[in-house]
């Protein structure tokens, strides 16, 4: 089987700014990496490339052993962004309508939701545990309930690969440790390749299978257990930081 996410010898540059230089790792099937990195580091940036929304000025992506350029199957590839947008209170959707929404993507016209669908999406909510939301209207819900029904409808398509960009930056404490705790659980019941972009490296460390660190290039990929282990880290990040980052593993 052809790794889920092959990146070699990837740069982006925005103009003078070299967001990512010479970034090459693989993710294989059923890896949880969890991307970490400073402030302005490009982890936006490498996620806007794996989706193919950022220019590669150089290297290449391939998902599932197809180049990006050629690669049509994008039902595989769940994407939760950064930033979640509360709802205006009376947005007119349902919580069901915003999930289906997750389903309408990946067909042609007409885009009708089936009784097949209906089922497939009673059913994410089921394992989403918000099933007695379902017919609630989505501007209605506290900003982590959103959250799930966001992480729901990139679900509902059952991906392959989820990709999260900072999902958790709005969401309290408690309710952040709940949805870490769900996505491990989607890693692992699910089979679904999990690559989750967080400033929560600590946290990460608690759940994720692999580091990921960026700082404009790649500083580390590998396990935690290896992170941890590595004397080079230690004089990359000094002794607090690296302990800090491995402190919960
Ligand atoms: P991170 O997600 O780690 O904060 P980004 O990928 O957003 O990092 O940014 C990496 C670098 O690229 C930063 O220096 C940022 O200012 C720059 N950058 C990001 N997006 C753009 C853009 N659209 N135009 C110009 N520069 C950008």
């Amino acid at each position: 089987m052809p790794p889920v996410i092959e990146v070699k010898g990837l740069y982006c540059r925005y103009g003078m700014t070299h967001a990512l230089s010479d970034v090459s790792f693989s993710v294989e099937h059923g890896d949880y990496v969890g991307v970490v990195g400073p402030n302005g580091s490009g982890k936006s940036t490498l996620v806007k490339a794996l989706l193919g929304i950022a220019r590669l000025d150089e290297g290449e992506v391939n998902l599932f052993g197809t180049p990006l350029a050629d690669f049509n199957d994008w039902h595989k590839v769940g994407y939760l962004p950064q930033n979640l947008n509360l709802f205006n209170p009376i947005f007119p959707a349902t919580v069901s309508e915003v999930v289906g929404l997750g389903l309408l993507a990946g067909k042609s016209f007409p885009r009708r939701i089936s009784r097949t669908d209906a089922a497939r999406i009673d059913e994410t909510l089921e394992q989403m545990g918000i099933a007695d939301l379902r017919r609630r209207l989505i501007g209605s819900l506290s900003g982590g309930q959103q959250q799930r029904v966001m992480l729901a409808r990139a679900l509902v398509n059952q991906p392959r690969l989820l990709i999260l960009d900072e999902p958790t930056a709005a969401l309290d404490p408690e309710t952040r440790d709940r949805f870490y705790a769900l996505l491990a659980e989607i890693n692992r019941t699910h089979d679904t390749t999990l690559m989750l972009v967080t400033h929560d490296s600590a946290t990460v460390g608690s759940c994720a299978s692999r580091l990921l660190y960026l700082d404009k290039k790649l500083i580390f990929f590998g396990t935690f257990r290896e992170f941890c282990a590595s004397p080079e880290m230690t004089s990359h990040f000094g002794d607090a930081a690296q302990h800090q980052i491995c402190r919960l593993h």
